[in-house]
């Protein structure tokens, strides 16, 4: 195998963008590195909610309240079935132990500070402050026969990567498993007030969750799997179904290793964009840590021992990583570990003028896919819905105007 552009099939010198971050400086480490941020700085913690719990912990905290263990069901059953936190919709429960309970078990955690919507009503990006004031957002999708919500699992995020305007604040805190859970809880509370436009049925409700808002969800890999039991959980918790649920990557080897190892089936994505490491170094600074094998090994890893077909991730950006002998190099690492294991997903990328960052020519793209197909990898383009309300992956930032509407909720 080979790494260096030998411009295959093509004639003349390769066009080679290098990424760099426009408008603003990557912090750099001691050694001059992008910085890496895995640790959460400090801040103060999230009320504790019903879903940070274990079904024997959600009991003990309502004995301590001096009630008895049955009222936790009901309180789960508000919550996750008719996605309410208002005492006054708690008809079943005592009117004097409901504000308590509520207090304790279902503390408000999100405020919505603002809502965009597309024309058609099918795309809503949501802006939520968190109790300590840290922003995050959610986009909600509505396609037909399913609606997909794009989550935050951590407000801003310290793996740098220098096209992505979350990575360029670093990371703020890591977000609690009831934080990643409500953003679903309240919005299926609006599809079923009528919020995503007409309903294809009564119990219409998000069907699919991609962790690709804000944060690298397997550097929060605690709270991240709570919520995912939370979420596949029929009896205690919102009983989606695990493939639904999409988790992506860019790279954190170790971790992708334990996510192999919980017997999980959800959907695992790592988001590659290079298939070498000269280039992938720049463009996701994490890979100073584990290298495309490796974490190529660990996604052959993933499928092994779940079964699950692995996605390849790969924003097409102009003369950067968009080569045809890039798209062969990737072809061949992919089938070097064996065949009907993964698929690819190229994700093509606004048109912007003078920047780095900009969207491949359309034959280029047609070319890149032409070649993966070719060599047996099945690949398709991708839908990047949400990006005219500028809520596309790896744009979910907010500006100065949302800390502002923030600032006044
Ligand atoms: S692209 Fe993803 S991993 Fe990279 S900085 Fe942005 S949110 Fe973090």
């Amino acid at each position: 195998m080979t790494e260096n552009p030998p411009a295959r099939g093509t004639a003349g010198p390769v066009r080679q963008v290098r990424p760099r971050t426009e408008g603003w400086k990557q912090q750099k480490d001691a050694a001059g590195r992008p910085l890496l941020q895995f640790a959460s700085p400090k801040r103060g913690k999230p009320p504790v909610h019903l879903a940070d719990l274990t079904a024997d912990e959600r009991a003990a905290k309502v004995t301590e309240l001096g009630l008895p263990a049955f009222r936790a069901k009901q309180l789960e059953t508000h919550y996750f079935r008719h996605y309410t936190s208002d005492p006054g919709e708690m008809t079943d429960l005592p009117a004097s132990v409901r504000d308590d309970l509520v207090a304790g078990l279902l503390p408000p955690l999100l405020t919505e500070v603002r809502r965009l919507q597309t024309d058609r009503g099918d795309t809503i990006k949501f802006l939520w402050k968190l109790h300590d004031g840290a922003l995050v957002e959610s986009v909600l999708m509505r396609y037909p026969g399913r609606i997909t919500l794009c989550v935050s699992s951590q407000a801003g995020c310290g793996m740098n990567c220098p096209f992505c305007a979350t990575g360029q604040a670093g990371l703020t805190r890591n977000m609690s498993a009831a934080e990643i859970v409500d953003q679903i809880v309240r919005a299926n509370r609006l599809i079923r007030e009528g919020g995503l436009g007409e309903a294809e049925h009564p119990d219409e409700r998000v069907t699919n969750i991609v962790f690709m808002g804000m944060g690298e969800p397997l550097a929060n890999y605690a709270r991240v799997m709570q919520a995912v039991r939370v979420m596949i959980d029929p009896q205690r918790g919102l009983g989606m179904s695990a493939r639904g649920i999409t988790v992506s990557t860019v790279g954190l080897v170790p971790a992708i290793r334990k996510l192999s190892a919980e017997g999980i089936p959800v959907t695992f994505a790592l988001s590659l964009h290079a298939p070498d490491d000269h280039l992938r170094d720049e463009l996701i600074p994490v890979n100073s840590k584990w290298k495309v094998d490796e974490a190529l090994d660990a996604a052959r890893e993933y499928f092994d021992k779940t079964g699950r077909r692995v996605s390849i991730e790969y924003a097409l950006i102009k003369d950067m990583n968009d080569h045809a002998w890039r798209a062969d190099l990737l072809a061949e690492k992919l089938n070097a570990r064996g065949r009907g294991w993964v698929h690819v997903n190229p994700i093509p990328l606004n048109p912007t003028p003078g920047s780095v960052w900009t969207a491949s020519e359309r034959s280029v793209q047609n070319e890149f896919v032409r070649r993966l197909n070719a060599a047996g990898i099945p690949t398709t383009l991708r839908d990047t819905r949400g990006k005219e309300i500028d809520g596309a992956c790896g744009q979910l930032v907010a500006t100065e105007a949302d800390v502002a509407a923030a600032a006044s909720s």
